[in-house]
């Protein structure tokens, strides 16, 4: 089926050919849309009326949802409202890969980057929170898949081996030859791995934003779908949001509104949509398993800059997303970009070549969702109408542990008093923002241009990657 790769033509194991036939065969009978959401979902009421609440959370995703909560452990007497434009978890929280990864940072090496003097700090932080994460799932008995299966980041390059050496020499985890790391997982394309145990799970997502709300509505939060908020004003005495059913008036705001156009204009150059691409496949037989391995059922990453990850789901599908980070003109978030059919022939072809003993499977379901990327690769905050909203944005394409986080220190900004959080270097700075257009299109065109061929070059950065390498700035996924 597939062709050998040659020196001449093949520049990375991924640009090998692969029988059209076969990818087309396999994705035929896929669902648009994703397979976590794929399930009876919770129904929770539209806001009907005016109302009135101490703290108003708006966004129905992972971020908002553990900030409810959070609130409402804080302080039980304090009424909470929260708002969802659509349904709870229909957006990133309930599109994502479910790698619940400590890293507070988008990955060691950009932390240690930005915030050398503070790094050990936040890598302790993120685990303790990756930690606090899993007790706090199971004394609350989310029912959500929760496996702690570590990490495994995988080498399909021979420059990316070297790589892995140096993760292993800085204490990442534990280096693993050619051999060793197909033991694991049979991929011809693998030649090295690291495996870091305890870093990293894998959770069902949507059910982690479903079973988050149902926490969140237990502790007293009034939570209310189909509702969103088109307008924030301050007046001296409350905050007024409006939405369709009338006005909400306020103590507090947090805005948990990710990729979304904030309400605060002055966010909107911070951070811009990025599409990212998933596929799951049909459950493998166990025979069909028992050609890749896989018993650990780690999550997976490659090392390149346009990299895949995939994982198990508990019936033992395969996800398999990334690689495409795609970004549009105008910074727009629409579902007219999530159908995209030659990133999901790009993603079965290189499903295929990773597991060419899966030839026979298919594709049950293909989705998309947009990630709010911002310059730093990772969460930023702040607050605006005198301390009494809080916000964060900028996730990059790992915020399913990091929203928890992200919560907490929003709580700790409206109540004033500095925590070890806020103190954070990383909580006080600020990424610098995108261009407008057309300069934030030319700029990320010429960026994923770069990133391309550095993975077609040995990992060799040309002038424009080292340049904003030393500026601090980047676009990532
Ligand atoms: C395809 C994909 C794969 C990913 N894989 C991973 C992964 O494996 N691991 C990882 O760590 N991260 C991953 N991520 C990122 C992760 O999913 C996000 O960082 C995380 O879900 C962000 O949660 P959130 O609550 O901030 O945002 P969201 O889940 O986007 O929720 C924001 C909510 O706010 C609501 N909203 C917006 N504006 C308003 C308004 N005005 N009024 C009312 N409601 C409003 C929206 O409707 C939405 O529901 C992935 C993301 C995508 C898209």
């Amino acid at each position: 089926m597939i062709a050998s790769r040659s020196v001449r033509d093949v520049e990375t194991v991924f640009d090998a050919h692969v029988d059209p036939g076969i990818v087309e065969r396999s994705l035929t009978a896929s669902t648009f849309g994703s397979m976590w959401l794929d399930m009876p979902r919770p129904q929770y009421p539209t806001l009907t009326g005016p109302t009135s609440c101490d703290l108003l959370i708006v966004g129905g995703g992972y971020t908002g949802l553990w900030a409810a909560l959070h609130a409402a452990q804080r302080n039980p007497d304090r009424r909470i409202v929260l708002i969802e434009a659509d349904r709870i978890g229909w957006a990133a929280s309930g599109r994502n890969g479910g790698f619940v990864d400590a890293s507070l940072t988008h990955g060691h090496h950009n932390g240690k980057t930005r915030w050398p003097n503070e790094i050990d700090k936040l890598d302790a932080l993120g685990l303790q929170n990756l930690d606090d994460m899993q007790d706090e799932i199971e004394r609350l008995r989310l029912d959500v898949e929760w496996q702690r299966t570590g990490m495994l980041s995988v080498a399909t390059e021979p420059h990316q081996v070297d790589w892995l050496v140096d993760a292993a020499a800085q204490g990442e985890g534990r280096l693993l030859d050619r051999r060793q790391v197909r033991d694991e997982v049979a991929s011809p394309t693998f030649l090295a791995g690291l495996h870091s145990p305890d870093t990293c799970a894998i959770v069902h997502p949507a059910k982690l934003a479903f079973e988050l709300a149902r926490a969140a509505a237990d502790a007293g939060v009034h939570i209310y779908e189909h509702t969103n908020a088109t307008r924030l004003d301050s007046g001296v005495a409350a905050l007024r949001v409006q939405t369709a059913a009338g006005t909400i008036t306020c103590r507090q705001v947090v805005l948990a509104t990710n990729v979304f156009r904030s309400l605060l204009r002055r966010n909107r150059l911070y951070t811009v949509p990025v599409y990212d691409y998933v596929l799951a496949t049909e459950p493998l037989t166990d025979a069909q398993l028992d050609r890749i391995g896989w018993r650990g059922r780690q999550g997976i990453g490659d090392c390149a800059n346009r990299f895949h990850y995939y994982r198990l789901t508990m019936d033992n599908r395969i996800v398999w997303g990334g690689y495409d980070a795609v970004y549009h003109f105008g910074r727009n978030v629409d579902t007219g970009y999530e159908d995209r059919a030659a990133t999901y022939r790009r993603l079965a072809a290189h499903f295929f070549i990773t597991f060419p003993a899966l030839d026979d499977i298919s594709f049950s379901h293909r989705w998309a969702g947009a990630i709010d990327t911002n310059t730093r690769f990772c969460a930023h905050w702040g607050l605006a109408r005198d301390g009494r909203v809080a916000y964060v944005n900028g996730f990059t394409g790992l915020g399913v542990a990091a929203t928890r986080f992200a919560a907490d220190v929003c709580l700790d900004l409206l109540d004033g008093e500095p925590t070890a959080r806020t103190e954070l270097e990383m909580v006080r700075d600020r990424p610098l923002p995108f261009p407008p257009e057309p300069l934030a299109s030319i700029g990320i065109g010429a960026t994923r241009w770069s990133l391309n061929r550095a993975d077609h070059a040995a990992g060799r950065r040309n002038v424009l990657l080292r340049t904003l390498d030393v500026l601090g700035l980047g676009f990532d996924s």
